[in-house]
């Protein structure tokens, strides 16, 4: 086993599936006590469980990220169970693909709760916690999309806009108190939510064929791809990494 995250505590929310699932995996095998936290209670547990197979140490906590008092249970449960919070990964996040004008109230307000205001429920209950510990590093999920729009994806766009904000301001507010917070901003990845994109996208005539990915990233990307930048910025190996958003894109964003 790895060990650059020895002797740390890490809750990834959305650390069920997909990105979040490859990060529950990294993480555990580079020594972190992970927390995966997930609405998703089936494939969460059988997560947990496999890691702990393999001799890593592993929970599942089920949170709904959107809910405080479910952001608070959960922080308490992993701070009972594991110690200190010393990694917290805002990963939990969904999508919703629609023209901008059919686009409801409530599905927007849903999204923003998933995406956004999840972030601020769940570094509101970490923070105190890991500046009593010392300090401590946090990951956000954005994204390509908080900088290069896509049609049918204007709330979704806004709510990464929104998160790739949140972490710089973050990372301003608690560098005293040794707190750094980055976001990890992926391309188009191979998880059920990118592949659900894809395919919606695609039902609404928005080219995202395999041509126009190949031209824009050249491929597909693999969850681990971005589980490993998650893995550098939450490492000590970031130490003066702060307030940065790490593209996970192989170029889509440079052209
Ligand atoms: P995924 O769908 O496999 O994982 C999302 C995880 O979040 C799932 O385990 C799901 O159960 C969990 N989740 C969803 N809503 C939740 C809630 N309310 N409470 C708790 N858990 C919840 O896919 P993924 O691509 O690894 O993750 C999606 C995240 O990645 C989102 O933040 C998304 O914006 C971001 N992202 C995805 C892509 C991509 O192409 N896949 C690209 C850029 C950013």
């Amino acid at each position: 086993m790895a060990n650059r995250l020895n002797n740390k505590v890490a809750l990834i929310s959305g650390g069920a599936t997909g990105m979040g699932g490859a990060s529950s995996r990294l993480f555990a095998a580079e020594g972190a006590a992970v927390a995966i936290v997930d609405i998703n209670a089936e494939t969460g547990n059988a997560l947990a469980a496999e890691i702990t197979k393999s001799g890593g140490n592993a929970i599942f906590v089920k949170c709904d990220v959107s809910k405080a008092s479910d952001v608070e249970a959960a922080v308490a449960a992993v701070q009972k169970q594991l110690g200190a919070i010393t990694v917290l990964f805002n990963h939990a996040g969904t999508i919703i693909i629609k023209p901008f004008l059919e686009t409801s109230e409530a599905e927007w307000d849903r999204l923003t709760d998933i995406n956004v205001k999840s972030m601020y429920l769940m570094t509101r209950a970490v923070l105190p916690q890991m500046i009593a510990a010392g300090g401590g590093s946090i990951v956000c999920t954005s994204s390509i999309s908080a900088v290069a729009a896509t049609p049918m994806e204007v709330a979704y766009n806004t709510t990464k806009g929104a998160c790739h904000m949140f972490a710089r301001a973050i990372a301003v507010e608690f560098r005293d108190r040794n707190i750094r917070c980055n976001a990890v901003c992926p391309g188009f990845v191979k998880t059920p939510h990118g592949l659900r994109e894809v395919k919606e996208l695609q039902a609404h005539g928005v080219d995202v064929s395999e041509a126009a990915l190949a031209a824009q990233q050249g491929r597909i990307c693999e969850p681990e791809e971005v589980a490993r930048a998650a893995l550098f910025l939450a490492s000590d190996e970031a130490s003066f990494v702060n307030g940065t958003h790490l593209f996970v894109d192989n170029g889509f964003t440079a052209i």
